[in-house]
């Protein structure tokens, strides 16, 4: 123990003194974020591959996932009659031959490959022509016998693959990390509990380490990789548990009693039923504002799955009990909206409704004032809700809409008022399941995992660029029967812009050439707020009938006179974006449909998210596919967000090493929160000197 806390706390080896790394490497390294010999040795493997052990092509099956290692036979590279290169590269098993095929790649390939030299490759097996064919494996060219005597990994069967940075190879970097661990093994202290290494059965944390880099037993390899995944999760829940703790000790809310005087009054006006898991969510919501604990909560639905409504009630509850309410939205089109709604379906329950807006105007003060004398009132606004001089009176429940665009001290401005109110979250962004317990760690999550009945899914066709003309004539036919219709385009970087349609290009093409008759509008993100304001309600109220713009038009406005979405280069959009994006149409009733247009050559990523578009509407399906495809560090902006990230965790295949982590942190931080106990030492060290900063960081 006392070596590991020395260790810890000395300041890290730096990566010069490692054998084979100078100036020059040191800095290749810093691009793959390593910058001391400890974080060398915490580098982790992308995969392993087997010198031995190699299936044969002859029995493998094309729509395959396979890696395998074969010989380059030839290389040939051709160019398209549009001048665009191509690259095949023939490998064979020494039975069987396959061409590998690029239809975009580095320059640098072409010197890269040799005939005769032996290579790795992972990819989808497909079969083109009766042969088999690879489009855009990933690759490994794999050394000659070249390793000198002594070479530790000469005889080695599994070997590790690195991800790599230009300039390094992968013996390279297999023979620093060797040399780092020789020198500095002992820089790596303990980090979990003896108690845990041992219910586990974990190896201790540097043979770990050691195993995931140079062991040849795959079992060993998978426990030491699952021990690693689960320290970090383990401490990404503690952080949850004492959040939790937190609360209940500390935070008593507001219990609200379920009077049924408005909450009723407005079940009977409604024009709809409510749909089941609207229902559901409402009584957990109720349970929880019941209860004398502050609730944090977190609403996910669909896009268009009916939110606000279920917030609604949530408000009645608050303001029937003499509480104010509060709805803070992103954006001044969104606030206005729900104002509207609202106040819709409230006409005639004589409950006031104020919007409070951005900047200066007349009648604000005095809205402010009925915020600080007034209570039993309902309060729609932007961050102008959070503003200093906004006083309120006795505010009993706040709703969130769209949380992840606010940061986390502004949601904490209303969470902190004296009064402690209930807090309700709303996200469109269906999260997994295994993210939302790292995201939201403690948070109650509702899910309202049903659409509104007769709601029409959205038809989507993945259409080619050549095939643009025809699909304009389509959209044609619902704009004839005064339908509006959503053109968006990629937010392009400068230097790229010669090849793609952006958006500029594309409006003045519609408008000038395709849609004459029509009003034609163009929104980006370099407009002023108020003019892209002024139309998007120029749209809403349909005197725009088409309208192109990137992709600031926002999340979550309602035109349901909008049956069309063309996304144009759809493959450079991300699953969740186009979710989204999607979602924009099929409000109403009608029928409504989204023109997926893709540039080729798609990569295979490109082609999995948008054969998922095409597949499901089902936005956690999508959230799914999404996390599988692009890790979650990417997703829900969560990297930014400063929470924990994990580099040896994978959320998608490691659920069930959350679940098991989530667990037993909970269970110490309940028998003991502030991880007094002696045994406990290791655990609150490493804890506070990495993960305390974080807790701030929490959603209240
Ligand atoms: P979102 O979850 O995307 O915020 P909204 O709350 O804006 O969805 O609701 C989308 C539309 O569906 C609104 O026009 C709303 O009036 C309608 N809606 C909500 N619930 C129901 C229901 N149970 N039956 C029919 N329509 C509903
Ligand atoms: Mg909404």
């Amino acid at each position: 123990m006392d070596t590991q806390e020395r260790n810890s706390a000395s300041a890290p080896t730096p990566l010069k003194f490692i054998k084979g790394v100078g100036e020059h490497r040191a800095r290749l390294l810093g691009r793959l974020g390593i910058t001391s010999a400890l974080e060398l040795m915490e580098f982790f493997p992308r995969t392993y591959i087997s010198r031995i052990l190699n299936p044969s092509l002859k029995q493998m099956i094309a729509g395959e996932l396979i890696s395998f290692t074969a010989q380059i036979s030839f290389i040939d590279v051709h160019k398209t009659p549009k001048g665009k290169k191509i690259l095949n590269l023939g490998v064979s098993d020494g039975e069987i031959g396959l061409t590998c095929v690029w239809f975009s790649f580095p320059a640098s390939y072409e010197q890269l490959f040799r005939p005769g030299r032996r290579v790795w490759l992972n990819g989808v097996l497909s079969e083109y022509q009766g042969k088999l064919q690879m489009n855009h494996p990933e690759f490994e060219l794999l050394e000659e016998d070249s390793e000198e005597e002594g070479d530790f990994w000469r005889d080695r069967e599994t070997l590790p693959i690195y991800p790599l940075t230009e300039g390094l190879s992968q013996k390279q970097l297999r023979k620093i990390i060797y040399n780092a661990f020789e020198k500095h093994n002992r820089d790596i202290a303990e980090a979990l509990p003896e108690e845990l290494l041992e219910k586990h059965n974990f190896p201790d944390r540097r043979t770990a380490l050691m195993t995931i880099h140079f062991g040849q037993d795959h079992q060993k390899i998978a426990l030491a990789r699952m021990r690693m995944a689960y320290e970090e999760f383990f401490y990404s829940q503690i952080l949850w548990a004492r959040h939790q703790m937190h609360h209940k000790i500390e935070v008593k809310g507001i219990t609200f009693v379920n009077k049924k005087h408005y909450t009723t009054a407005l079940k009977h006006k409604l024009p709809f039923r409510l749909t089941g898991a609207q229902a559901r969510v409402i009584t957990e919501i109720f349970d929880d504002m019941c209860s004398d604990k502050q609730m944090s909560r977190l609403i996910q639905g669909d896009v268009g799955s009916g939110k606000t409504i279920v917030c609604l009630f949530a408000m009645l509850l608050a303001v029937e009990n003499g509480y104010q309410a509060a709805l803070m939205a992103p954006t001044e089109i969104l606030a206005e909206q729900h104002y509207q709604n609202i106040s819709k379906l409230l006409a005639g329950i004589q409950i006031p409704i104020i919007l409070l807006k951005g900047g200066t105007y007349k009648g604000k003060s005095q809205q402010k004032e009925e915020i600080r004398e007034a209570s039993g009132q309902i309060i729609i606004g932007t961050h102008a809700l959070i503003q200093k001089d906004v006083e309120y009176k006795r505010l009993g429940l706040v709703v969130v809409d769209e949380q992840h665009r606010f940061g986390v001290e502004q949601r904490a401005t209303l969470a902190k008022q004296e009064s402690a109110p209930d807090l309700l979250y709303l996200s469109a962004t269906p999260i997994p399941r295994s993210l939302a317990m790292t995201v939201y760690g403690d948070l109650q999550v509702s899910v309202i995992d049903e659409l509104p009945p007769r709601r029409k899914k959205v038809i989507t066709f993945l259409r080619s660029e050549r095939k643009l003309d025809i699909v304009l004539q389509e959209v044609r036919q619902q704009l004839r029967q005064g339908r509006q219709a959503y053109f968006v385009c990629p937010l392009i970087e400068e230097s790229e812009k010669k090849n793609l349609i952006d958006a500029q290009r594309l409006h003045e093409y519609l408008a000038n050439k395709i849609y004459k008759e029509y009003r034609v509008s163009l929104m980006h993100g370099r407009m002023p707020a108020s003019e892209k304001d002024a139309i998007m309600r120029e749209f809403k109220a349909g005197e725009i009938q088409v309208l192109v713009s990137t992709t600031v038009i926002e999340v979550g406005v309602d035109v349901p006179n909008a049956s069309v979405m063309v996304i144009e280069h759809a493959e450079c959009f991300g699953l969740a974006q186009l979710h989204q994006l999607r979602g924009r149409v099929g409000r109403g009733a009608d029928q409504a449909y989204c023109y997926l247009i893709e540039h080729v050559p798609l990569s295979r990523m490109a082609r999995q998210r948008l054969s998922t578009m095409a597949i499901t509407t089902d936005g956690f399906e999508i959230a799914e596919k999404d996390l599988e495809l692009r890790g979650p560090g990417e997703l829900f902006g969560y990297e930014q967000s400063g929470l924990p990230t994990f580099r040896f965790a994978n959320l998608v295949k490691d659920q069930g090493i959350l679940a098991i982590a989530r667990a037993d942190a909970f269970e110490i931080v309940k028998s003991d929160p502030y991880l007094a106990d002696e045994k406990r030492k290791l655990l609150k060290h490493y804890y506070f000197a990495n993960y305390l900063s974080k807790e701030e960081l929490i959603l209240y």
